[in-house]
């Protein structure tokens, strides 16, 4: 391919290097380029337009334009042609200026005799930091290799900002990095943390955005893409997995395309060095990516993403591994991170920040089965944090606080120290019962899923384990597990527990929770699909395998299991019948089996609440799954933001379901637990008890607060609010409820 090498473009480029390297203000050097820059390209004005906030670009800089406007001129976002490129983030390049749809005109620049106006975005990384423009008074179109070598500048305005090169008084010349930054996302696990940030990926620094020698840079690119190439190839030669080389099939076509290593090719010719062309190429597919619809279109954006990281790290020979130490309460910041890597983490840390994720995603999983406080949908986290910055995260609300500044962090303090208060006071009631004022014992149970979770038995005071998420297990692995590494792991647990009862609920996968090495199933609505029980009957191998897992772990001791999502009494005569076949099976292998086995169903679909009388006789006991029965009962997606808090789990329609379920076990005498997460919530768990539950599964972060409200509360006073509420017509019993216990407590 043939390369131009445009001289002049280059030679502006190492004058703005040489700049760089100048110890001067960064007033001083923003004057500088938009002198050189006018001057290189015979334009009349050349102006730099930076964000002092979210909203507003400000005049930072011109030759050409009233010195006096310089930061007085500011345009809200969207607002004149210059807003319009900041707020659009693509370029406007037009003869006729004044009648471009969007023209402003500002007396205070002396504007109107300029006709033609070009501005490009000054963007790093997808994070549009402002614009820059040219304007003549001949009214000319700028050429394609003007805008070209307008947006290469731009791109070394960006690294250059992002090396602190412009530094100066005012808000739009403030430090990057260096002031407080509130970010709203969406609580994935709930919890008030304080500490420092902790890169997953730490960004990679570009120090040297221009470069003298193209051949040289050229020749950096060609073997840096080689090696990308290899590397590539390698991870294919390895995967087993269909999904991993779908998307190294993607990686390898975007490492061999002639576009990307044109453009790539062409940024080099005009003066940028190999990382600053890839890092210009990477801009551009965030930027892209932030304004896909498609999210076909957005997966293979953020994959030529990854790949620029990779080929970034090859270049600068800047690793995951920078030997920055962690520091102490480290929160991660990522861009998303797996279940797997997330455990490896552990317990080391104190809080999660993503900019993308779900709360369903199996990082979200995990960090809640690790009472990590999670916050996801975190905009612009990675790009703002820098390794060490002081943070603070409020799980509840789902807002991080990024560099707080005082009064931020004394009002979390106190929060934090009134969250302690409240612990100690619950660790004083770990070893007593629940019992509520009028005398009833309501058992306390916990949720788990991982090994890391028992110690939470004795710590928290659960009388066991009411629901033990065993899909974890199979969602946090590469590939299938092996029956006896299952075998041993729920030892370790029915070890662990040491005599406590543990509910083990069989894999419960489809829906949100998608097993790395099974088919994705292409379904329109996968939390009305092939899920949960469904799957376990459609493929009985893997329940098979499961269910002597659990028997040979159990090795004579007592042993307790339910089926996930049954919707109907078939379902669960089919699983129970499976659970016959591996015990018969075990025998005849001469296995010891379980002394005493109980199996039950999760009560999740409203349909189940009204099977017939002889599924309730013949179930060993129901354990009903609220989040999950909450969405089908008023139709609203559990993952769905819009909707997923709209419909209060105290309304008086889904009470009254409870209870009719309730009412039903004791007729036919079947013992019925609670174990959704509305379960650990104090107030809720306290209507479930009036509502005569006697068993609660949650949280063990739960147990306390829950306990306490528990020991307060008389269950028959409270039960008459709650029927006088309903009485009354009211949606939700909770103003109610509420009411009740500010009175009497
Ligand atoms: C539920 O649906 O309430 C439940 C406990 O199961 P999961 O949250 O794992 O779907
Ligand atoms: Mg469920």
């Amino acid at each position: 391919m043939e390369v131009k090498f445009e001289t002049e473009s280059r030679q502006l480029l190492r004058r703005l290097r040489d700049l760089l390297a100048e110890e001067s203000a960064g007033q001083e050097r923003l004057d500088q380029i938009t002198h050189l820059t006018a001057d290189s390209m015979s334009t009349g004005v050349c102006s730099i337009y930076l964000f002092r906030d979210d909203e507003t670009l400000e005049l930072c800089a011109t030759e050409g334009l009233k010195a006096e406007a310089v930061h007085k001129t500011r345009m809200k976002l969207g607002e004149g042609l210059v807003g319009r490129v900041g707020r659009t983030r693509r370029i406007v390049n037009t003869a006729d200026a004044p009648s471009t749809h969007g023209f402003r005109y500002m007396p205070e620049t002396g504007e109107e005799i300029y006709s033609s106006f070009c501005g490009v975005p000054i963007q790093r990384l997808g994070e549009t930091l402002g614009v820059l423009v040219v304007q003549s008074k001949e009214a000319r179109q700028y050429t394609e290799d003007e805008v070209y070598a307008l947006e290469v500048v731009a791109m070394v305005i960006a690294e250059m900002a992002e090396l602190g090169a412009f530094v100066g008084e005012g808000a739009a010349l403030v430090a990057r990095h260096s002031q407080p930054i509130i970010m709203r996302g969406i609580a994935g696990q709930e919890g008030t943390v304080e500490g420092h940030v902790w890169l997953h990926e730490p960004r990679v620094v570009v120090t040297n955005p221009v470069a003298d020698d193209p051949h040289r840079e050229m020749e950096r690119l060609t073997e840096a893409v080689e090696d990308l190439r290899v590397s590539v190839d390698e991870m294919l030669a390895e995967t087993t997995g269909s999904d991993e080389a779908q998307v190294l099939e993607t990686y390898r076509m975007f490492a061999n395309s002639k576009g990307w290593m044109r453009r790539m090719q062409e940024d080099i010719a005009l003066g940028l060095s190999a990382e600053a062309a890839v890092e210009k190429e990477q801009s551009l597919a965030r930027a892209r990516m932030g304004q896909a619809n498609d999210s076909y279109l957005r997966e293979r954006l953020s994959d030529l993403d990854d790949l620029s990281n990779r080929l970034l790290r090859i270049l600068t020979g800047q690793g995951t591994e920078t030997g920055a130490e962690m520091p102490s309460n480290p929160i991660l910041v990522a861009r998303n991170i797996g279940p797997a890597e997330l455990l490896e983490y552990g317990r080391a840390l104190k809080g999660i920040v993503l900019e993308e994720g779900s709360v369903g995603s199996h990082a979200a999983i995990v960090a809640r089965a690790l009472a990590i406080p999670l916050i996801i949908r975190a905009e612009r986290a990675t790009t703002e944090a820098l390794n060490g910055n002081h943070i603070i995260l409020d799980g509840d609300a789902g807002i991080v606080h990024l560099r707080p500044d005082d009064s931020v962090v004394s009002a979390f303090r106190d929060k934090i120290a009134m969250q302690r208060q409240a612990n100690e006071r619950y660790s004083s009631i770990r070893d007593k019962p629940a019992k509520t004022v009028c005398g009833k014992v309501i058992g306390l149970h916990m949720n788990a899923g991982l090994m890391a979770d028992l110690p939470s038995l004795e710590n928290s005071g659960a009388e066991g384990v009411g629901l033990f998420r065993t899909e974890l297990q199979f969602l946090i692995r590469n590939q299938m597990p092996k029956r006896t590494e299952l075998a041993a792991l729920y030892k370790r647990v029915l070890d662990a527990a040491g005599g406590k009862k543990v509910v083990f609920r069989t894999l419960d996968i489809g829906s949100d929770k998608v097993l790395p090495y099974m088919k994705p199933q292409d379904e329109p609505n996968p939390a009305l699909g092939w899920r949960a029980i469904r799957v376990g009957l459609d493929k009985p191998g893997i329940m098979r395998m499961q269910l002597q897992a659990l028997m040979r772990a159990a090795n004579g001791r007592p042993l307790t299991l339910m089926f996930p999502f049954i919707a109907q009494y078939e379902e669960y005569k089919w699983a129970r019948a499976e659970v016959d076949k591996a015990l018969a099976r075990e025998q005849k292998l001469g296995n010891p089996t379980p002394d005493r086995l109980e199996v039950g169903a999760m009560l999740e679909t409203p349909s189940l609440a009204f099977a017939p009388e002889k599924f309730f006789r013949d179930v060993g006991f129901i354990s009903i799954g609220g989040n999950d029965l909450k969405q089908f009962f008023f139709a609203a997606d559990r993952e769905n933001e819009r909707v997923r808090r709209r419909y209060d789990t105290l309304n008086v329609s889904f009470l009254s379901l409870i209870e009719q379920i309730v009412e039903r076990c004791d007729r036919t005498g079947t013992p019925v637990s609670f174990c959704g997460e509305d379960a650990g919530r104090p107030m809720e768990a306290a209507c479930f008890a009036a509502m005569g539950l006697r068993t609660l599964s949650m949280r063990p972060a739960s147990i306390g607060p829950v306990k306490s409200i528990l020991m307060r509360t008389n269950l028959d006073e409270l039960r008459q609010v709650i029927h006088a509420a309903r009485h009354r017509g009211e949606q939700s019993v909770r103003p109610a409820v509420a009411s009740f216990f500010q009175n009497t407590m």
